[in-house]
Parts: C-alpha cells; structure tokens; sequence
C-alpha cells in the first residue's frame, strides 16, 4: 500500500480511483517523490457516501457501548502502531519523529475521550414538567458526516473529527490532505482491524474537485474543515449554501506576549519551541511575540542565541529538533517573506535563508529566522507565514498588547508569560481569541474539552471534540411524554396553546 499509488479506502477496503489524475508525495527532506496519489473525482465521492449511507442504519442502530468496545480496540490498536504511523507522518511531512509520536499521541486522546460515548450521548430528564407530564431529551446521530483536512497534522486532525462522528453513531468519509495521504490509510485499516462494520469510515483523496462534491452531495450532513482561512471560509459558505452542518477551523497568527516580570528565560524557551516546532507548520505556532515594556532587548537576545543552535535536518535523524518545509513552493514562499520583511525595514536578528543540509541539498529546508521591531502593517506581521519565521513586536504596555492582539484578523491561540496574576487574569478576560496559555505557549485544549478559534481562525458555531464535538455530531431531539390512566386522561377540544405548569 505504502508503496506505488495510494488507493482510496471505501467500504471497507482498498478501492483504485476512477480518475486519471494524480498527485505526488515526496520526501521533503530529500526533495524525492516517494509515491504517488490519486486526486480523485465526484464518481469516487458518490461510491464512499454510497457505501456510507449504507453502512449508517446499522452503525447507528448499534447500541453506543458496543460502538464504544471498537473505539477501544481502535485506540489499543493505535498505540500498537505508535511508531510506523510516526514514521508515516516524519516521512510525508518532514516533522521529527518525537514531534511526530507527540501529535498520534494527542490524537489518541481523542479517541479515548470518544470511547466514553454511552456517557457522552445521555439525555437529560426531566420529571413532572407538567402535572403527569416527563421530558427527555436525545441526541442522535447526522447520518453521513465528511471531514477535509490539512497537511500539518495528518493524524492527530482527522482524528479530531472521525472518532467523535463515528462514536456518536454517524459513518464519514474523509478527505486527507493530498500531500500526506498515507496516514489516513492505515488508520483505516487499523479501525477495520478493530471491529469496525465496512463502510463506517470511508478515505476518499484529492482536491478542490472530491470537496466540492462532498460540499454538494445530498446525503452528506456534516462538514467538519480545517486548513486555510481562505479555504475555511468557502467551505463554510459552500456548506451552508447546501443545507450542511459545517463547522470549518482556518488559519491563525498566534501571539506570546511576554511581560517585563516574566522569566525570561522560561518565556525564551517555550516560545522557541512553540515558533520554530514543526518548523513552524502548526495552527498552534507562536508566530508572534508581542514584548512588553523592557522584556525587549533581553529577551530578544536569549530568543537569537538559543534558536541559531536549535538543531535542524531530516526528521528521522536522532537528535534533530526542527524538520523540513512541506515544499519547495511553500519554502520559497516563506524565504519570499523573509526578503520582504528585511525591504519593509524589520530588524533581521537571524537569518535561516542560509541553511544547507549536507547530504540534503534538495530538501526543502530553512533556518530559524527571527524579526525584531516589526510593525503591525508588515506582512511578516500580517500574514500566517506558517514557516519557522518569528516575528518580535514591541508594545509599552499591557493594554498596548492585548489591543494589538485583539486588532488582529484571527484568533486561534494565544499565550501570555507572566509572573503577575492580576496581567493574567485581565488578559484571559479580555482577549479576543479561542485558547489561551498563561505561561503556556501552545494551549492545545485536552480532548475532553474543545479546540477551536475565533474571529478568521473559525466559521461555524462549534469547536472541534470535548462536548461541543459531539454536539455538532448530533441532532438533539425533546420528547414531551404523558401516560394518563384512562379515567385521568384530559377530555374535551382546546384550541390554546398548551401550559403544563
Ligand atoms: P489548505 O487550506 O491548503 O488545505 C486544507 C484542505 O483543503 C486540504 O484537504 C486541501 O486539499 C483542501 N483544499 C485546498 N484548496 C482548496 C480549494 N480551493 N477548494 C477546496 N478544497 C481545497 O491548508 P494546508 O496548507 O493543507 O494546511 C495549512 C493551513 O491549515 C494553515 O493555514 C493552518 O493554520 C491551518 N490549520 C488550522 C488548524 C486549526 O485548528 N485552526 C489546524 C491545522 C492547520
């Protein structure tokens, strides 16, 4: 499978593509073309809901525990083959192999966190609304749902959506990324070997052409979208447009602000970490830094020295902490930043357009690269850059930065590094931005609770897993009930509108 052309997965195993167009997977560390897939076509779409559609009555007829059982085998299975999916994503994405354990890990968690299902799907209850009269509720399953997903995390942002859609008794089919296909595949044929009835999860790859027929299709009801901010806002207008549930997380411009109190070189560390991690290809990146009052020159300084030693290669090298750029487009484009942002007059505090990888020469690599006095106008500031390019912006005071951060089109995560509670707790309150870290630099939300944007970071009302994922998996439905003894039973027409109290 891994080999050759990547097939679609439907109903239950592996499907060639009708189409004649295909992409290609490469190696972003040595710039190769490692296999090839499939960009599939509307037919390919309507064969995976076909099968979809099929395999709903059943899936939700099954009882959430027993839905729950597979769940846990799914996630038992998972963690079995923690190191060929790691080695999986390292290879199609460039990112290193311990920050690629890190991101299946915390997609395992989502996975527990559906395999709670039965508890997740209760109802409330309640008696004697009325005289004789109960009310309960239900949530019951969408039918087919579909998910589109972006290069960066392809295992841990599927996994954000299928396991909640499936737990809660919907079948879905999913459209990876098509530059990093592999990993949906084996995680589909991991749920099959776990129990799971044909046809429940369904992978369909390709481009604008497989989105547009799933964004069009009748008997899909979900969308559930995460990539680009441009491309989140047609998903969810396309969506919409078509009677479909979406929910669509786009692109983010996260910002550390670091007080003059704070621990400098704590702050230094983890924003290191958190803007160049991933070479800096996570919605979760720290992109910029917004320094406060005198937190400037120092911290700057510490940020310089310690990120030009971070150590940079292919992902799979022991000891590497920062990977390749997922093309040679996309790395191009970054350096192309890079120029700008020195022509629009930042200060260049380092430079990773320089970088060469010996024995790597064609991998699409670049350096750690850092601004300081950026402006708000500049595109280095503007921009997701969404390469490991961090951006140093100074504010005199904490409403200065809070207002900046708030000024700005997306609002994704953001953290603030402190020593001060009352700064904290002002910010936390006053911040305009969906996941927040108080001396946490990437607040990635735990799966029991929910991850999602604000403002041009999400269109749609709900976050993706925690109850708001089951939530969006569900339709709530309110059962009024009264079971009168014959004798007891209201007789008479009333035309008034019904008052139980
Ligand atoms: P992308 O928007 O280019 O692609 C995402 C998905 O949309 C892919 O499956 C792709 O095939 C599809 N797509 C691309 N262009 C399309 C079009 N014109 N019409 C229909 N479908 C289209 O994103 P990417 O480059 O794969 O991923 C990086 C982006 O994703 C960044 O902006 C990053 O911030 C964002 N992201 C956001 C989150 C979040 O939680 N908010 C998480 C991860 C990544």
């Amino acid at each position: 499978m891994m080999e050759g052309i990547v097939p679609l997965w439907i109903n239950g195993r592996e499907t060639p593509t009708r189409s004649t167009r295909f992409g290609e997977i490469t190696n972003p560390a040595t710039g190769k073309v490692i296999r090839k897939v499939p960009l599939g076509t509307s037919e390919d779409v309507n064969a995976a809901v076909g099968a979809a559609t099929a395999a709903f009555q059943e899936w939700r007829a099954t009882p959430p525990v027993r839905r729950a059982r597979i769940l846990t085998r799914f996630r038992e299975l998972m963690e079995a083959h923690r190191s060929d999916l790691t080695r999986l994503i390292s290879e199609e994405h460039g990112k290193t192999l311990p920050d690629a354990a890190g991101s299946v890990q915390r997609g395992i968690e989502v996975i527990e966190f559906a395999s709670g299902v039965p508890h997740l799907l209760k109802g409330e209850h309640a008696e004697d609304v009325g005289r004789g009269i109960d009310c309960h509720s239900m949530l019951q399953p969408l039918g087919v749902c579909a998910g589109i997903t972006p290069f960066n995390f392809p295992a841990m942002v599927p996994l954000w959506m299928f396991p909640v859609a499936i737990a809660c008794g919907n079948a879905f089919v999913l459209k990876p990324s098509e530059k990093i296909p592999s990993t949906s595949m084996r995680m589909a044929e991991l749920f099959k070997d776990a129990g799971l009835p044909d046809g429940v999860f369904n992978v369909v790859h390709g481009d604008k052409e497989v989105v547009d027929a799933l964004l069009t299709h009748p008997e899909v009801h979900a969308i559930s979208f995460v990539g680009s901010t441009p491309v989140a806002r047609y998903i969810y207008q396309t969506g919409a447009a078509h009677g479909k549930r979406v929910q669509a997380l786009g692109g983010a411009k996260n910002h550390a602000v670091v007080m003059a109190d704070a621990d400098l070189d704590f702050a230094a560390d983890q924003v290191i970490g958190a803007a160049y991690g991933s070479a800096g290809e996570r919605c979760m990146a720290i992109s910029a830094v917004v320094a406060v009052g005198d937190a400037g020159d120092a911290l700057v300084e510490r940020i310089r020295d310690k990120a030009a030693k971070l150590v940079v290669g292919p992902g799979d090298r022991h000891g590497v902490e920062m990977g390749p750029l997922i093309s040679r487009a996309h790395r191009d484009k970054v350096k192309g930043y890079v120029d700008q942002g020195e022509r629009d007059g930042a200060r260049l505090v380092l430079d990773g357009r320089g970088l060469r990888i010996t024995g790597h020469e064609d991998g699409f690599f670049l350096g750690p690269t850092l601004f300081d006095h950026v402006r708000p106008e500049m595109s280095i500031y503007r921009d997701e850059i969404f390469g490991p390019v961090l951006v140093v912006v100074r504010a005199a005071s904490l409403d200065e930065a809070i207002a900046l951060v708030n000024s700005n089109a997306y609002g994704n995560g953001t953290a603030i590094f402190t020593r001060s509670g009352h700064a904290a707790r002002r910010f936390q309150n006053e911040i305009e931005v969906g996941m927040v870290g108080v001396n946490i630099p990437i607040p990635v939300p735990m799966a029991f609770f929910s991850f999602g944007g604000w403002k041009n970071s999400l269109f749609g009302d709900l976050h993706v897993h925690g109850m708001e994922g089951v939530y969006f998996y569900t339709r709530t439905k309110v059962i009024t009930s009264r079971w009168p003894a014959d004798e007891a039973a209201p007789r008479g027409v009333t035309t008034v509108m019904p008052t139980h109290g």
